[in-house]
């Protein structure tokens, strides 16, 4: 394919998500195919000659696009949402257009550059202390991830490793192998199944530690846990703490957590992986007080700050540690600008880079910081909106509301809303998931798409009723008749109206 070919191509891609996105909201949410049914569309074998870019796309309208789940349907409202924006797009596709590998500074010195900045712009957006940034005077900085489990991967190898070496300085007698059989981690039940999972890759026992009634860690369960450890000559070396959590977004209180980790020399590692943008408005941020007591910190642009897929932004609060955690030094890697930009090889997993800086860099301009904020506030006003609807019916009970995720379940026994939640699903209109909250089986509702409005609310609300009249009929009262004055102090309409105008 020649450059001339290149422009066709490209620009008949761009007006075919165009297209898509204009036509999102009539889609049904859900695809309709069963499993398999893509591999008996395919030849067995790949063409032995090329083929023309116009049957390629044909066939992504054919045969692909019916196998896909809308997830940026208004009507999608499952796990969280995955950040999607034109601008980001297009930086996918600069990144992808250029093709450069940022293994080290002079692979690409725009990129190790700009993530440099791109990193100091988030953290100042999210308010968090100044020790995180690149641009401070100490050894603190932030690197992007590929996702929200490296990064707490990444923070558990590097937590290990000063682990091992302070206790081989205080006592020389000690061996490597000795102290790492012996390391703990904590989180909590409510993490999500990657901090289990870094657990079991960085060989480090996992302890998932029961929560409140909010779905909190507390300081004194930590504790409690630390004290049996220790008394049974094991070693905490890593905690894992939540703001926002994957079944409800409950938020962990660092300042009790915090304290506890410095006293017992124990890296706190914080995962707001989906919460951490709504830091951007400043009235969330008393949710993370306390972070100054962390040792690394992580949320994902790629949830809900519009970067696409992927992007997670990790700040560490002294970067040697992690850098000797890391550093594998080969002659090929080397060259003059060391110690000038960050390697950030050596903050990593993967020799290779991608360059996700360049997708932040057009959202963060063509957004601006109130772009973000608006669409910030904007889901939670409709998460909030699906709550009084809710409350309003009183054959359901709400369960949980925070940030852009409600909860809620029918009234009795879990065997009514786990019916509810199954002709939902078999209508195929919303998409929505199970949770459990307290031992009680909850439907979890979350705002994902940025092309959700105060209507796509509604449709959602009357899908849910319509399938809930099979279960329990309502008795028609003026009560369950949701007032519209009432019901939402915020003009979302305006709202989306000024982010449409942002772009
Ligand atoms: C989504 C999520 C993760 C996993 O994020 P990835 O970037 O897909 O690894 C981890 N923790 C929390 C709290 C999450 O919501």
């Amino acid at each position: 394919m020649d450059a001339e070919q290149f422009r066709e191509f490209g620009k008949a891609a761009v007006d075919y998500i165009a297209d898509y996105f204009e036509t999102i909201r009539d889609r049904p949410v859900l695809s309709n195919v069963q499993p398999g049914y893509l591999g008996d569309l395919l030849p067995k074998d790949p063409p032995q000659n090329g083929e023309s870019w116009r049957d390629v796309l044909q066939d992504v309208d054919r045969i692909i696009m019916p196998g896909i789940t809308h997830w940026h349907s208004p009507h999608f409202h499952a796990y969280y949402p995955t950040a999607h924006s034109f601008p980001a797009v297009v930086g996918e596709l600069m990144s992808a257009g250029f093709g450069v590998v940022g293994l080290s500074w002079i692979a690409s010195p725009a990129m190790t550059e700009l993530e440099v900045v791109m990193m100091n712009w988030l953290g100042r957006m999210l308010g968090l202390p100044e020790e995180f940034l690149n641009c401070s005077e100490g050894p603190g900085g932030g690197v992007i991830q590929g996702s929200a489990s490296e990064a707490t991967y990444v923070g558990l190898l590097t937590a290990k490793e000063k682990k091992v070496k302070d206790l081989m300085e205080e006592d020389k007698n000690l061996t490597e192998a000795e102290i790492k059989g012996k390391l703990i981690a904590y989180s909590s039940d409510q993490s999500n199944s990657s901090v289990e999972k870094a657990g079991l890759l960085g060989s480090m026992v996992m302890r998932l530690l029961p929560t409140n009634k909010e779905g909190q860690l507390t300081g004194e369960t930590l504790q409690e846990a630390i004290n049996k450890d220790k008394a049974a000559g094991l070693i905490p070396c890593y905690v894992v703490a939540n703001l926002g959590t994957t079944p409800t977004c409950a938020f962990d209180n660092l300042e009790e957590l915090g304290p506890i980790c410095k006293k017992e020399n124990v890296w706190l590692h914080v995962d707001a992986a989906y919460a951490g943008t709504a830091f951007v408005c400043p009235e969330y941020r008393h949710l993370m007080k306390g972070v100054e007591m962390s040792d690394s910190f992580n949320f994902n642009p790629h949830k809900w700050m519009l970067v696409n897929f992927d992007c997670s932004a990790m700040w560490i609060r002294d970067a040697k540690y992690l850098v000797e955690a890391f550093n594998v030094e080969r002659i090929y890697l080397k060259d003059q600008h060391k110690g000038l930009a960050p390697e950030y090889r050596h903050w990593q997993i993967a020799l290779g880079r991608r360059f996700r800086a360049l997708k932040i860099w057009f959202v963060l301009r063509i957004y601006g910081v109130e772009g973000i904020q608006k669409h910030v506030r904007n889901q939670i006003g409709l998460a909030k909106y699906l709550e009084d609807l809710v409350k309003k019916d009183s054959r359901f009970e709400s369960c949980s509301c925070s940030m852009g995720l409600v909860t809620f379940r029918l009234k009795g026994d879990d065997s009514l809303s786990k019916k509810l939640l199954q002709k939902i699903s078999d209508r195929k209109n919303v998409f929505l998931i199970a949770g459990h909250l307290n031992g009680k089986f909850v439907i979890r509702y979350a705002v994902c798409s940025r092309l959700t409005e105060k209507r796509d609310v509604d449709f959602s609300w009357k899908e849910i009723t319509e399938a809930a009249e099979e279960i329990v009929p309502s008795k028609i009262s003026s009560q369950d008749i949701p007032d519209k004055k009432s019901i939402h102090a915020l003009d979302i309409k305006t709202l989306n109206g000024n982010i449409e105008k942002s772009k």
